[in-house]
């Protein structure tokens, strides 16, 4: 696809920018300058076409009628004819939607999306169509680059009232309640726009990204919750909503489900630009031939890895048990060595073996994590809840890694009532990895900090530290199973990447959250989790 940024964008296309930019061959731009279809300047001495951008969005009505007279045929039989109903080559007619029009967009690139809301929105407004945007910040002013240049003055048909532009992000945060879109919130926000714009123009065009973003952030149901929305919200008016979401986001198996839910809610569905810019029918089947015989390989690939992994997890648990016992036996026999030792006043050895001892303790620490990875791969990870104060507990922990650590002091800060319905071991198991991490990443600094305090419904435990810190982009993925920040990979600090990943497992097992906050690099990080209070506190 021809990328091109309207703030550097050269004036004239030439044959074959303009054929990225239509979605068609080269050959049939030159048949359709030649034929005065299409209208352009000859340059050089060669009498190379060049085309204006204008010129090339009045183009995009006419292509999609072109496209589909060359999908008929001389010889139409009944196929041929299911054809022509059902076209097979999803173009949208931009300039000729109907009023209630709700498709999606999936696409690979940015310009692609740019081209395809640009001809949307632009043909609109020429079409005395009245538009809303709710988009990114980058998206509304690339859009409406692109609009000035095809000669749509964008602060004049604000001021008229035909056109709305919106944040998609802070629109999407006046309706968005614990995670999911209020129906009675989102009705009352977009009515409002609505109200404004209506009764300047007959027909509406809607551009939405805020499902996007929703899917993006990974809250998939609150995804296909809002574009159900949009539905209902279409039964009262009448407008067409376009959504686009990068296809990126789909890479999962398990996304499957939603994506099926996206393209249900939606009445036209249009495949990205690596199929939609293929004009060629021929060409369309044989991709989708060769999308066909992707599938099944990949199909056939998660089997073959689903049973490899199963392989792997049983292996993991067996060698994690078989090590567990030598460990612990080894454990006992140097306790009681280092209490003959003192007996004996050979004190020297006694230290070593209590060293020895110490390191036992992260080794069995270690095994017990690969133990929960396979247990939480097999859906093993089980808990035994009982009522404990949350005080207590980060009290008892902060006093045993006290004594464990010359460096730092652990100072705690502890507000009243938190009483919770937890397994306390694992709770414990989590605020003991807080901790110890947080000691362990901030090599330079000579203080951690503990806090609870408690809401309403929950209580909120926090540990705060002053070390290397973890950049913005890699807060999102700490929690991933073996993740390391870039700032430790090559770096002494031992581990492997397994103590969050668990820790967020064990969280989300007791309806809580887990979350991080750092400013960055060498800015110190705070980590929190909230679970449930107990309720009949
Ligand atoms: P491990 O510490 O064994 O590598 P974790 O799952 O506990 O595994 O942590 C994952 C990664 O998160 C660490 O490798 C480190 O990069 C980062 N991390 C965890 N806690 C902190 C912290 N308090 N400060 C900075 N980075 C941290």
């Amino acid at each position: 696809m021809y990328k091109k940024d309207p703030a550097v964008s050269p004036k004239l296309f030439d044959v074959s920018q303009a054929a990225s930019y239509l979605g068609v061959n080269p050959g049939t731009i030159r048949r359709w300058a030649h034929n005065g279809q299409l209208k352009g300047i000859k340059v050089g001495i060669r009498g190379d076409w060049r085309f204006t951008e204008t010129e090339l969005l009045q183009m995009t009505t006419s292509v999609t009628s072109e496209t589909q007279q060359l999908q008929i045929p001389a010889d139409q039989n009944i196929t041929n004819s299911e054809l022509i109903k059902t076209p097979n080559i999803p173009h949208l007619e931009w300039g000729d939607m109907t009023s209630t029009d709700h498709f999606v967009q999936f696409y690979e690139n940015d310009a692609f999306l740019l081209d395809s809301l640009s001809k949307f929105i632009g043909m609109g407004l020429k079409e005395n169509d009245a538009c809303i945007v709710v988009a990114t910040h980058e998206h509304r002013t690339r859009l409406e680059a692109r609009l000035q240049s095809y000669g749509i003055d964008i602060t004049e048909m604000q001021m008229k009232g035909y056109y709305e532009s919106l944040d998609a992000q802070q629109t999407l945060e006046q309706f968005m309640i614990d995670g999911l879109p209020d129906r009675k919130l989102f009705f009352s926000i977009i009515e409002h726009v609505f109200e404004k714009i209506t009764p300047k123009r007959k027909q509406i065009r809607v551009f939405g990204e805020m499902v996007a973003l929703l899917w993006a952030e990974g809250n998939h149901e609150a995804a296909v919750q809002l574009e159900a929305l949009w539905n209902d919200f279409g039964a009262l008016h009448t407008y067409s909503l376009f959504c686009a979401y990068p296809m990126h986001g789909f890479g999962k198996e398990s996304h499957g489900l939603h994506f099926r839910e996206i393209n249900l809610n939606h009445k036209k569905v249009i495949p990205t630009e690596s199929y939609t810019a293929l004009i060629n029918p021929d060409e369309r089947y044989r991709t989708i031939a060769l999308l066909q015989q992707k599938a099944e390989a990949l199909e056939a690939e998660i089997i073959d890895r689903k049973r490899i992994e199963q392989q792997k997890d049983e292996f993991f648990a067996v060698a994690s048990h078989e090590l567990k016992t030598p460990v612990t036996s080894i454990k006992a026999y140097t306790q009681v060595l280092a209490r003959k030792m003192q007996k004996k006043g050979d004190s020297e050895t006694a230290e070593h073996l209590q060293r020895i001892d110490g390191q036992l303790n992260r080794l069995s620490a270690l095994i017990g994590d690969l133990l929960d990875i396979t247990r939480i791969d097999v859906g093993k990870l089980q808990f035994q809840e009982t009522t404990f104060d949350s005080n207590e507990l980060v009290t008892e922990i902060c006093t045993e890694l006290q004594m464990t650590t010359e460096t730092h002091t652990i100072k705690k800060s502890l507000k009243a009532k938190t009483s919770v319905f937890a397994d306390r071991a694992r709770i414990g198991q989590v605020i003991t990895n807080l901790i110890t991490n947080a000691i362990k990443y901030s090599p330079d600094a000579k203080k951690i900090h503990v806090r609870t305090e408690t809401t309403e419904k929950q209580t909120i435990i926090s540990v705060q530290d002053f070390g290397v810190g973890i950049h913005q982009e890699e807060q999102q993925k700490i929690f991933d199973r073996f993740f390391r920040t870039k700032s430790v990979e090559g770096n002494t600090f031992p581990g492997m990447g397994i103590g969050l990943f668990i820790s967020a497992e064990i969280i989300k097992r007791h309806n809580g959250k887990i979350w991080v906050e750092s400013e960055g690099k060498r800015k110190g990080s705070t980590f929190f989790f909230a679970i449930p209070l107990h309720t009949g506190n």
